[in-house]
């Protein structure tokens, strides 16, 4: 299947859920077309300085019952229109089931950034920013990071936004570098959010610890400071993957040094390892199904699939990445008792300290990483004490319950707002 049918497949299972929860919930007709239907979807054919043919840019603005609408850029070759509006319609979930006061959106622009200089990518940077200026701004819609995306991403397009309405606003995009506004803890804010979940459901289920061995399938942002803060944590990390392929040791990885060596340039892990004899070379698809107790999806979508579910060995998976498992590979890994920790809540620690960078801005007054790290443990936490409530009290998987809570929120304000 290709990525583009694979993306509208799970839009269309996201859309089928949230009926579901919603005529469970008793909302109308209307209330649950509303929340099933993207408010405005912007795609254009944009012209950039340096770059041979004219780039795809989207943002699909979701939906703003609940505030501003909030999401990230993606400049990836697979992206497209299904893809967008699936990570639109993740994105107002996790607002909704974390709490904060904001709507869903998505945007990208379909470029290969590994065929690009950096004189290239900041031109698409700065052309998404001055060809969506319109739809986009500190009340409108607040964009952020997200793959091949990052805090220099964020600060071309904040110049250039700025430049072409002719004032300062900061607060129209998050994950910026601290020096232009951006929050403490931004950068990990995914990953440490995640080991939140993690840790308060293995407080819940401390038989699913198992020997604490862990597989990470990508090693970007949010599988970089996963594995750091796991193994601080006292976890082993076992696996590791990126685009290239994967490495396996059971005996455990020195993450920091991994991390260090990623951080210096483009090296594949492969590579880093290519002399070591306790290190297996697989393939990425072998990566999944190896030996470990938690697997950490933080790399792309559609990665646990109906062919490779039941050869799963993991007891939990913690979705880092948005939308790693289809609708069929989620019923194998609950008959097989693996407890899947829906994206919705497990990454949503991203978007909670992008709300808190965008409240800081705002008050043009800043918090301390203490302050800020608390706020997330709090936002974190609580949600999934309420995921976890539900699910045992109506006997539902961890995902059915983050639906049906977060549906609950966002339908009620569509209809306060007459959409009833
Ligand atoms: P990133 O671009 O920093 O990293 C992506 C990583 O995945 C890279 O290491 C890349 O080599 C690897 N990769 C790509 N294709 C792969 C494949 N087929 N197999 C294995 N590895 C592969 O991106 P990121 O910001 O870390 O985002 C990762 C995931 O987390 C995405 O699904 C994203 O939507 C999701 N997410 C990110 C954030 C955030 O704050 N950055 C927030 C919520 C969710």
């Amino acid at each position: 299947m290709t990525n583009n049918s694979q993306s509208a497949q799970t839009y269309n299972n996201i859309q089928a859920a949230i009926r579901t929860s919603g005529e469970d919930l008793g909302f109308s007709e209307k209330t649950i077309i509303t929340m099933t239907e993207p408010y405005n979807i912007i795609n254009e054919s944009v012209t950039v300085e340096g770059i041979d043919n004219p780039v795809a840019m989207y943002r699909v603005q979701y939906n703003n019952a609940l505030g501003p609408y909030k999401g990230g850029i993606r400049f990836h070759p697979d992206v497209d229109l299904d893809e967008v509006n699936t990570l639109a319609i993740t994105m107002m979930l996790k607002c909704s089931l974390v709490g904060i006061p904001m709507g869903g959106a998505k945007g990208g622009a379909t470029i290969n950034p590994k065929e690009l200089d950096e004189t290239q990518i900041e031109a698409v940077a700065r052309a998404w920013a001055r060809s969506m200026h319109d739809h986009i701004g500190v009340d409108q819609d607040i964009p952020a990071p997200d793959v091949n995306t990052n805090g220099q991403i964020m600060s071309y397009m904040l110049d250039e936004y700025e430049k072409t309405v002719g004032r300062s606003e900061p607060g129209m995009i998050t994950g910026k570098p601290i020096t232009l506004g951006g929050s403490q803890g931004r950068e990990q804010a995914t990953s440490q959010g995640g080991v939140y979940v993690l840790q308060k459901l293995l407080e819940y289920l401390p038989e699913k610890s198992g020997d604490k061995k862990v597989i990470i399938q990508g090693f970007g942002n949010v599988g970089s400071f996963a594995a750091t803060i796991l193994a601080k944590q006292g976890f082993t990390i076992v696996g590791l993957s990126d685009s290239q392929g994967a490495v396996y040791n059971p005996q455990g990885f020195d993450v920091e040094m991994v991390a260090e060596k990623k951080k210096e340039g483009r090296v594949a892990l492969q590579d880093l390892f290519k002399n070591n004899d306790d290190v297996q070379h697989i393939s990425n698809e072998k990566l999944l199904v190896q030996d470990c107790d938690i697997l950490i999806p933080a790399a792309l979508e559609h990665q646990i699939t109906k062919d490779n579910a039941s050869d799963i060995k993991a007891g939990v998976i913690l979705e880092l990445a948005n939308n790693p498992t289809s609708t069929e590979a989620d019923e194998i890994l609950e008959k097989n008792d693996i407890m899947v920790i829906p994206d919705f809540l497990a990454n949503a620690g991203g978007v909670t300290v992008s709300y808190l960078e965008w409240v800081q801005n705002r008050q043009q007054f800043y918090w301390s990483a203490k302050e800020i790290d608390e706020k997330l443990f709090t936002f974190m936490t609580d949600a999934t004490d309420k995921v976890y409530a539900l699910s045992q009290k109506e006997s539902l998987s961890l995902r059915t319950a983050g639906f049906k809570l977060a549906v609950e929120r966002i339908g009620t304000a569509v209809a306060l707002r007459g959409n009833k």
